[in-house]
């Protein structure tokens, strides 16, 4: 079949088109199409279609690598049950991404500590990211020390522009940023810059209204609520702690055992507890 080919030229060609798929399934389909009598038409298809199906794998791929999600939180492992005010239908709308993300609208997660905030953000990232959107996941405390730097470095502007590929910054732990970090108020330029253009994704422990410590003055925390929650999905998730929980829950299942098991080294904290 390509007796009268010059595979050495084709191999470069396909370099220079920038095909690397087909440069490396070609000869496979080839075979199999020469085999089974397929129509050109057919042929050329398949060759297309597996050289889109490695780009959107490749650019998933990268795009993970660039969220620096936390590792191994996702939606099937998020325990809904255990924060029943949370609908995992509207959770599943909202990964489904479209809507929201399309208007720079935000999304709010409020509760307290070991509630699952940054497990369920993560895995909302995780989920969008599959669908092809670009996703940044950071802590804020550390994003507002990298803009700062940039800010000292006159290139402020520049930084917050470079967030504008993500489709959605997941500012994990926004009302910890500490009141000196937010003096010159970068996080407050961030908000603005992408107000009702491109989304972002917050988890807090304090409502609203602690807010004033991230920012230097009442009024520009006012400014930063006011432009945060004009489009947004406000998730409250007003549990106890899950790691809290799951602690208690094998410790009775420790204190629940037979008398033979109850030997000095297994009663009382069970390791998970021990351990924090
Ligand atoms: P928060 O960010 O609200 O402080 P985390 O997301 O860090 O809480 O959750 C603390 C730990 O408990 C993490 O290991 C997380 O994976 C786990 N966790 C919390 N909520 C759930 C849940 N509903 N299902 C499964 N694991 C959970
Ligand atoms: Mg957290």
């Amino acid at each position: 079949m390509s007796a009268d080919v010059d595979l050495t030229r084709l191999s470069l060609l396909l370099n220079e088109l920038r095909l690397p798929a087909i440069k490396q399934c070609w000869s496979r389909l080839a075979e199999r199409s020469d085999k089974e009598g397929w129509p050109a038409i057919r042929l050329l298809m398949a060759l297309a279609e597996h050289e889109i199906a490695e780009r959107a794998r490749r650019r998933i791929e990268r795009h993970l690598a660039e969220a620096k999600l936390l590792a191994g939180k996702t939606l099937e492992n998020f325990d809904f049950n255990a924060v029943p005010m949370l609908s995992k239908a509207q959770i599943s709308a909202l990964c489904a991404g479209d809507a929201w993300l399309r208007n720079g609208s935000n999304l709010i997660l409020v509760g307290p500590p070991g509630t699952g905030k940054s497990h369920l953000s993560s895995a909302i990232g995780l989920s969008l990211i599959e669908q092809g959107w670009k996703v940044l996941f950071a802590r804020t405390s550390e994003l507002v020390q990298r803009l700062q730097v940039a800010r000292r470095e006159l290139a402020l502007e520049a930084a917050i522009h470079r967030l504008e590929r993500f489709d959605l910054v997941i500012l994990d732990d926004f009302a910890y940023v500490t009141k000196d970090q937010a003096e010159t108020s970068v996080l407050f330029e961030l908000i603005s810059a992408r107000y009702e253009r491109r989304s972002l994704l917050i988890t807090a422990n304090q409502p609203f209204g602690d807010w004033n410590k991230v920012f230097p003055d009442p009024a520009m925390t006012l400014a930063a609520v006011d432009r945060l929650v004009h489009h947004a999905t406000i998730l409250e998730l007003n549990v106890e702690s899950y790691r809290r929980r799951s602690a208690l829950q094998n410790k009775r299942k420790g204190l629940g055992r037979p008398a033979h098991f109850a030997t000095p080294k297994n009663v009382g904290v069970p390791r998970e507890e021990a351990d924090q």
